[in-house]
């Protein structure tokens, strides 16, 4: 499939066209932003440490019957995705009380949830991604009823799945944020989960001593945000214990032919 046009650049990825309009290329940038981009940054090798993650836990999704909009990694920072019609709304989804959720309603930081809660943020940066009910959901149209009542039940199945797989590698999985989007269907519009699963878009405590594994050493300057990322990807079998990201080469070796 052939590589085309810029469709859209968002902070951490762009999307680009194919010579198939129901297929785009996502791109994995180094670019990383914080508090409504007040914060910027490159850091280098984030964006391949992000492809990377995002492709084996989406492949997982998919093997545990959680579709999604992933086809396949084609090189070190894209991959080939089906083309949806974003929902404009984020769908968080929270088992430990952290961030904006502690600071605005005062809850204390580090409360274990009984029970798994979501909540939703209208995806638009000037106005800071605001909190948002289902009924300002339905009343001004962001999705049907019918789409958030299949995008719940995915979420409860998606965060259920991701739990148990960060705590077989010795994470906690704090919270995250998932995107949907809208695809036809034999001529009906479903849902899908799209976007990116990653340590930028999830927050991830080691278990055993609440060391932040993700965008958080970014956003309150802990540094090592590389050495984080490269250690969730390790956890997960992604990358051998003694690469590091100058030396990753994720591709299969060529051959060598041996010199006499
Ligand atoms: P909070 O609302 O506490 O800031 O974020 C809750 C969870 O959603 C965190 O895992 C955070 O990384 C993720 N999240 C919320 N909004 C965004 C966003 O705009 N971009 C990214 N990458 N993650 C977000």
């Amino acid at each position: 499939m052939k590589k085309g046009k810029k469709l859209y650049e968002g902070k951490a990825k762009v999307i680009f066209a194919t010579d198939n309009k129901d297929f785009v290329i996502q791109h994995f940038k180094d670019d990383a932003t914080a508090f409504n981009n007040q914060k910027k940054a490159k850091i280098e090798g984030k964006g391949v440490l992000n492809n990377r993650i995002s492709e084996h836990i989406l492949m997982n999704l998919n093997q545990v019957g959680i579709k999604n909009h992933l086809v396949k990694r084609l090189n070190m920072r894209e991959q080939l995705i089906k083309h949806v019609e974003i929902i404009p709304i984020e769908f968080i989804v929270r088992n430990i009380a952290t961030g904006s959720l502690t600071k605005r309603l005062g809850i204390e930081d580090g409360t274990i949830l009984e029970d798994p809660l979501i909540e939703y943020c209208l995806k638009n940066d000037e106005l800071g991604d605001p909190l948002i009910s289902k009924e300002h959901i339905y009343t001004f149209k962001w999705a049907t009823k019918k789409e958030i009542e299949k995008i719940d039940k995915q979420l409860v199945r998606i965060n259920d799945f991701m739990v148990g797989m960060f705590r077989g590698v010795g994470i906690k999985l704090v919270d995250f944020k998932v995107e949907f989007g809208r695809i036809k269907n034999n001529g009906k519009t479903d849902v899908l989960l799209a976007d990116e699963i990653s340590p930028d878009t999830c927050r991830l405590w080691d278990n055993k001593t609440d060391k932040k594994l993700d965008k958080d050493r970014f956003r309150n300057n802990l540094g090592n945000l590389i050495n984080a990322y490269q250690e969730v990807a390790k956890r997960l079998g992604i990358l051998h214990e003694q690469s590091n990201i100058q030396t990753v080469n994720f591709e299969k070796p060529k051959a060598v032919k041996n010199k006499k």
